[in-house]
């Protein structure tokens, strides 16, 4: 049984990080069951959601949508098209901790900048 489990973990694992696109918990299920149709939705979802919880993957939260997922912990900064949704990777951003976090314990911190990819601004002439 651990073993499977952990076979089915990696199978996940890798499917996430071969795509570039910060894909939903549904869109890494799509491509994992097409190739491993024994795989249920339930574990992907699942799967994905611990991984983000031990730190081994991304799960970003755009507000709105649904929650995506990023093989890339590096520290990066996103951009998210207004109008498809596509989210992209950008280089780092330096950040320093405010002085006074109000109280709060500061674990992390996201950037995502809003905008039109390359296709949406072709289509609005920009
Ligand atoms: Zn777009
Ligand atoms: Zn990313």
């Amino acid at each position: 049984m651990e073993g499977r489990n952990t076979l089915q973990k990696e199978l996940i694992y890798r499917a996430l990080c071969a795509m570039d696109n910060h894909p939903t918990a549904a869109m890494v299920y799509d491509q994992v069951h097409r190739d491993h149709p024994a795989v249920s939705r339930s574990t992907v979802y699942r799967v994905l959601a611990r991984m983000a919880e031990e730190g081994k993957i991304l799960r970003l939260e755009l507000g709105g949508s649904d929650s995506r997922y990023d093989g890339t912990i590096r520290p990066h900064g996103h951009v998210r098209c207004r109008i498809c949704g596509a989210v992209a990777d950008l280089p780092p951003v330096e950040l320093s901790a405010p002085a006074d976090t109000g109280g709060f314990l500061l674990e992390g911190w996201a950037v995502i900048y809003r905008g039109l990819c390359p296709a949406c601004r072709r289509q609005a002439g920009q």
